[in-house]
C-alpha cells in the first residue's frame, strides 16, 4: 500500500469523537452550548499541570468545560520570567478571580526522567527543552530520588506562584481591586492508582482596608497567636505601605496579614 493511499485516521478520529460527544452533550442538556458561549467563564480553579497525555485535568477530576482554567508545561514549572505561565496566572487571578491555583506534578513524568538523565550525562537536552528544563535539572541536583523531586518540584512552583502573586499590582488603572485571597495548593497525581495526593498550601491575602485601629483587636489577634512572626524580611506587610510607613499594630480587617504562608489557627 502506498503511502498516498494509506488513509490517516488519526485526525478524523478525534473529529468523529467530538461531533459524538457534542450530540451526546446536547441530548442530555438541550441548548448547553448556546448558553455556554453566551455566558462568561467562571471557573474556580487554575490548574498548573503537565503536559503529559496520561494526566488530563478534566477527565481526572470528572470536571466538565467550564469548571478549570488550565496551564500545562513539560514538568508542571511555573516561573514568573515565563511570559506564557505567568499570563495565565495573572488572568485567572486578576480577572477570573479564581479561588484556588493548584500544581499537579505526577509520578513517571518524563521531565523528572530528563532531568535525571541531564544530570547523568551531564549534559541538558539540546534545543528549547534544555533551557526549559533548567530549574528541574537543578533541583535534581538535590533531589536524586524520582518521589523527592517530583514532589520537591511542585513546592518549588506552588512558592513561586504565591511569590507572584505577592507582587501583582493590587489595585488596577481604575482603582478596582484586583483579587481576592487565593489559595495556592501543591498536589501530585499517581497514576499507579488514579489519585491526587495534597502536598501542601500557600495561602495568598490581598491587602486590605486599614483596619480601624481598636487596640483591643490587635490584641486579641496576638492572643490566638496567629501571626508569630513578621511577615516580610523588611518588616512591612504588603505592597502598598500606610501612608505613615508604621506597621505595628495595624493588621488587615480581617485580622491576618498578608504573610504569603499559611495561617492555621
Ligand atoms: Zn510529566
Amino acid at each position: 500500500m502506498s503511502g498516498y493511499a494509506q488513509k490517516d485516521t488519526t485526525i478524523s478520529n478525534l473529529v468523529r469523537r467530538n461531533e459524538d460527544w457534542a450530540a451526546g452533550i446536547e441530548r442530555i442538556h438541550p441548548g448547553a452550548f448556546p448558553r455556554m458561549a453566551r455566558r462568561p467563564q467562571q471557573p474556580k480553579v487554575l490548574w498548573i499541570g503537565c503536559s503529559d497525555s496520561r494526566v488530563p485535568e478534566s477527565v481526572i477530576t470528572a470536571s466538565v468545560p467550564g469548571d478549570i482554567f488550565v496551564h500545562r508545561n513539560i514538568g508542571n514549572q511555573f516561573s514568573a520570567d515565563d511570559p506564557s505561565a505567568a499570563s495565565v496566572v495573572q488572568f485567572a487571578v486578576q480577572r477570573l478571580r479564581v479561588s484556588h491555583v493548584v500544581v499537579v506534578g505526577h509520578t513517571h513524568c518524563g521531565g523528572v526522567a530528563a532531568a535525571f538523565e541531564a544530570v547523568k550525562d551531564g549534559l541538558p537536552p539540546s534545543g528549547p527543552l534544555g533551557g526549559w528544563l533548567h530549574h528541574l535539572i537543578h533541583l535534581a541536583r538535590h533531589h536524586p530520588d524520582a518521589t523527592d523531586l517530583t514532589e520537591a518540584n511542585v513546592v518549588s512552583a506552588i512558592d513561586r506562584v504565591r511569590d507572584f502573586i505577592e507582587k501583582m499590582e493590587y489595585l488596577d488603572p481604575r482603582g478596582e481591586q484586583e483579587f481576592q485571597q487565593v489559595t495556592v495548593v501543591g498536589m501530585v497525581y499517581e497514576l499507579e492508582t488514579g489519585r491526587l495526593r495534597e502536598l501542601g498550601r500557600r495561602e495568598v491575602w490581598p491587602p486590605q482596608e486599614e483596619a480601624d485601629e481598636d487596640e483591643s483587636d490587635t490584641a486579641t489577634v496576638y492572643e490566638a497567636g496567629r501571626y508569630e512572626n513578621p511577615p516580610y524580611a523588611n518588616g512591612q506587610y504588603a505592597d502598598e505601605p500606610y501612608e505613615d510607613g508604621v506597621y505595628e499594630n495595624k493588621p488587615y480587617a480581617n485580622g491576618v496579614y498578608a504573610t504569603g504562608i499559611p495561617v492555621y489557627v
